[in-house]
C-alpha cells in the first residue's frame, strides 16, 4: 500500500510500504479521509518526542472495513467507521473504573514515544483493534467524521465541567478545540458564551460558532467588561483551550468565586498556578484528557444536524500531497483550520 511515511524528523514520504494484516480482534480499514492534528505537526521536528521514526501519523480518520479478524462478529466488510484515537486495554483497572482515557499502557494511534510504536491512518489502510470501532451514520460523509475526534475532545471537556442550563461561560482560545466547545456550550444551555483570543478572526469564527461575546486578550477593560457580563460576580466555568501562563492565569482570574476552570490546552508542562487566588475563593481546576466515550455521542449531533464541523474543513487534499501541506502548517505559511488528507 502506499504510505506518508515520516522517514526521519521532517522528512515524510509517499512511498509504498507492506499491507498491514488484521489480527483475531482487529479490523483492516480503508483509510477515506485523515485529519491533520496540530499534535502531527508539532510532532514533525521531534521536538515533542513523541513520533519517533520511522512512522506513519494520522489518529483523526474514517474509512471502510475491508477485512477483519476471525474473532470479529459485530463488524463486516463495507461497514462506514470512524474510530477512537485512544486504543486502552479492556483488563485495565481504569478502563473497568470507566476512565479508560486516562487506562495505563494505553496507546494512541499514529503516535511513536519510544515505549510503543502504532502506525496511524496516513496511508491506504490502517489497523484497527474492533472495541474502538464506530459506525458512521448515513447522512455523514468521511470527511465529517474525520473531524469526530476533535468534537469529542471538546465534549469530553464540555461532560466534565458539570455545566447546567444557564451557567456563564468563558472560553479561553478559539482553535478548533475552542470552536467546538462554543458550539457544544451552545446546545448545552449555556445563558452566556464568552470568547477569548487574540486573533480577531479567530473571534470572528468564534461569533459564527454561537459566541454572544469576544474579547481580544489584549482587551485593556477585559475583567471589568465581564464582571459586567456576569452579575458582578465573574464566570460560572471557563474552557482553557491554549495551555500557557497567561490563558490559564486569565480562565482562572475570570471566575466567580466558587466558579470552575476546565483545562483542556497543554502545550506547556509548566505554568504559574495563581494558588492564593484559587485557595481562598475556593476554585475547582479539572484537568480534561482526550475522549472517553463522546464519540458516539458526537456522532449522533452530527447525523442529527446539532453540530457542524463542515465550516472547520478548509482544505481536502490527495496524501501523495501530504508533504507539502505539512510543510505549509509547519512553517505556517498557511492559516487553516482543519486540511484533510484522502488516499
Ligand atoms: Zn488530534
Amino acid at each position: 500500500m502506499k504510505a506518508l511515511v515520516l522517514e526521519e524528523y521532517n522528512k515524510l514520504v509517499y512511498k509504498d510500504v507492506p499491507d498491514p494484516e488484521p489480527e483475531k480482534n482487529e479490523v483492516l480499514v480503508k483509510v477515506m479521509a485523515c485529519g491533520i492534528c496540530g499534535s502531527d505537526i508539532h510532532g514533525l521536528d521531534g521536538s515533542t518526542g513523541r513520533r519517533i521514526p520511522p512512522m506513519i501519523m494520522g489518529h483523526e480518520a474514517s474509512g471502510i472495513i475491508t477485512k477483519t479478524g476471525s474473532d470479529v462478529k459485530d463488524w463486516k466488510e463495507g461497514d462506514r467507521v470512524t474510530f477512537d484515537s485512544t486504543v486502552y486495554p479492556l483488563d485495565d483497572w481504569f478502563t473497568l473504573e470507566g476512565m479508560y482515557n486516562l487506562s495505563d499502557n494505553r496507546e494512541v494511534l499514529g503516535v511513536s514515544p519510544g515505549t510503543y510504536k502504532r502506525d496511524g491512518a496516513f496511508a491506504e489502510y490502517v489497523i484497527i483493534p474492533q472495541h474502538i470501532l464506530y459506525k458512521i451514520p448515513e447522512n455523514v460523509s468521511f470527511e465529517q467524521a474525520a473531524m469526530t475526534e476533535a468534537v469529542a475532545v471538546a465534549l469530553h471537556s464540555i461532560n466534565i465541567s458539570g455545566i447546567k442550563p444557564g451557567d456563564k461561560c468563558v472560553v479561553v482560545g478559539a482553535g478548533m478545540i475552542g470552536i467546538f466547545i462554543i458550539k457544544l456550550l451552545k446546545i448545552s444551555g449555556a445563558s452566556k458564551i464568552i470568547v477569548i483570543d487574540i486573533s480577531s478572526k479567530r473571534l470572528e469564527q468564534a461569533k459564527n460558532s454561537g459566541a454572544g461575546y469576544t474579547f481580544l486578550s489584549t482587551d485593556e477593560n477585559l475583567d471589568e467588561k465581564i464582571m459586567a457580563i456576569t452579575n458582578n460576580r465573574g464566570a460560572d466555568i471557563s474552557f482553557e483551550a491554549v495551555g500557557k501562563s497567561e490563558t490559564v492565569n486569565l480562565s482562572i482570574d475570570i471566575l466567580r468565586k466558587g466558579g470552575k476552570a476546565v483545562l483542556v490546552g497543554n502545550i506547556s508542562q509548566k505554568v504559574d498556578f495563581p494558588l492564593q487566588k484559587v485557595v481562598t475563593r475556593e476554585l475547582k481546576v479539572l484537568g480534561s484528557c482526550a475522549i472517553r466515550g463522546e464519540y458516539e455521542i458526537v456522532l449522533e449531533l452530527l447525523e442529527t444536524g446539532k453540530i457542524s464541523v463542515d465550516d472547520q474543513i478548509s482544505v481536502v487534499v490527495p496524501l501523495s500531497e501530504g508533504a507539502l501541506w505539512f510543510g505549509r502548517l509547519y512553517r505556517r505559511e498557511i492559516d487553516l483550520n482543519k486540511v484533510i488528507l484522502k488516499p
